[in-house]
């Protein structure tokens, strides 16, 4: 088959992986004119790790991989660790380490494993036409694409998800913003192999190790929707937004360097079922788009493009019919996740204080138990466990 994949993130170029090592044959159309990922690093847990494992990508995303090791969680005002625990037991229940990576590399590394010869960059999807036999793809440059598949892998603002349900669809704020980058790893902020996370007042403050000895770190403040960013005072609301909290947090903001900085308006989108019209589906953050809070929005989309490859491969009653079975076979999971993801995201950010503080408590009595249990339940239920 000829599919046509709209979209080169990271949902968009390991579902080409997948097509293409079921012997489709795959073109990627990007609308930006450079493979350059948005936001710092991102946390492959261990089904997503999998996915890219199954694509034999395995050792590369490895190397990329930074040594998550142990867990805490630490109050932010005072310093004192609430919890400290080894994720061995994780990686024991679900047969995988989870690698936090920088988005960058691992946008290269997928970029350069499909190939730039197929992708084109630059082409903006302004148009979808279905024939029956075939679909065609309209471009704002004015050129177009024709091919017996379409995916829509166009992220959160999907253009083809407006084709696929007849409309445009509401994004939902929810109530916090996230800074994150890099930093180089030190002392002075956590242990180098550890994912440390202050919490206090409905904030924030984590770092997770990547390769080459540096910390991604993310501070998730409650604020009103659209306030203006500026990058030269990133510095200055991050020290009152974190004013009195521990060093560490201080040390943190004291490092970060605002003009890579990312600074994002957090938002999800009610889950809806229907992937799919005709010969076009959709794919990743285009088909749930999720609040981050359980990391899992990359790890979907890859699972989505693992599903989609065998949905297509066994189409013997049609494409149609095949692409509303990867929608059945994904829609379910990913809605219970954005769900998921929506109400840590109310509990970590104090949307009830009484709620939040009642999770700081459970935090100090924490032995790792509940909170791998909260994670190996997100892992299990993926397609290649
Ligand atoms: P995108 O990455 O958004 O890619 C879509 C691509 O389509 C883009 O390149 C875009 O330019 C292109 N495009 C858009 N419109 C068109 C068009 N009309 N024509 C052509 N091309 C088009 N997930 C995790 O698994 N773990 C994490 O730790 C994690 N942390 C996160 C932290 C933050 C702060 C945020 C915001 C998200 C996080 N996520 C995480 C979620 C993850 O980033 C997304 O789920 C993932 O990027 C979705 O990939 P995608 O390919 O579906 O969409």
């Amino acid at each position: 088959m000829r599919v046509l994949v709209i979209g080169a993130g990271m949902g968009g170029l390991t579902a080409s992986l997948a097509l293409r090592a079921h012997g489709h044959e795959v073109t990627v159309y990007e609308r930006v004119r450079q493979n350059r990922p948005v936001g710092a690093a991102i946390s492959i847990w261990s089904n997503g790790v999998k996915c890219l494992n199954y694509l034999g990508l395995g050792d590369k995303v490895k190397a990329l991989g930074g040594p998550m090791d142990n867990l805490a969680y630490v109050d932010g005002l005072t310093g004192d660790t609430l919890c400290r625990f080894s994720l061995d037991p994780l990686v024991e229940q679900v047969g995988q380490k989870p690698y936090p990576v920088s988005r960058a590399e691992l946008q290269a590394m997928l970029f350069d494993e499909v190939g730039a010869e197929n992708i084109r960059l630059g082409h903006n999807l302004v148009g979808v036409e279905d024939d029956g036999e075939t679909v065609t793809a309209h471009f704002e440059n004015g050129e177009t694409a024709t091919g017996d598949v379409l995916i829509g892998a166009d992220g959160a603002h999907s253009t083809v998800r407006q084709y696929v349900l007849g409309g445009p669809t509401e994004r939902r704020y929810s109530g916090y913003v996230n800074y994150n980058g890099l930093v180089p790893i030190s002392a002075d902020l956590a242990p180098a192999d550890q994912w440390t996370t202050w919490v206090g007042q409905g904030k924030r403050a984590s770092v997770m190790p990547i390769a080459n000895g540096r910390f991604y770190f993310f501070l998730d403040v409650p604020l009103p929707l659209g306030l203006s960013p500026d990058k030269d005072a990133y510095k200055a609301d991050l020290s009152e937004y974190f004013s009195g909290w521990a060093p560490p947090v201080q040390h943190l903001i004291g490092t970060l360097d605002p003009a890579t900085t990312n600074r994002v308006e957090i938002h999800d989108i009610e889950p809806f079922m229907t992937w799919t019209r005709g010969r076009v589906a959709l794919l990743g953050d285009a088909g749930h788009s999720t609040t981050p809070d359980i990391g899992q929005g990359g790890c979907q989309a890859f699972e989505d493009a693992i599903v989609l490859a065998m949905a297509l491969q066994t189409n013997t009653l049609g494409i149609e019919d095949a692409l509303v079975r990867y929608q059945n076979r994904r829609n379910e999971r990913t809605a219970e996740l954005v769900l998921r993801a929506r109400k840590r995201a109310d509990v970590t950010h104090g949307v009830d204080m009484a709620v939040t503080q009642a999770w700081y408590d459970e935090l100090s009595r924490e032995d790792g138990t509940t909170i791998i249990r909260g994670i190996v339940a997100n892992i299990v239920g993926n397609p290649v466990s």
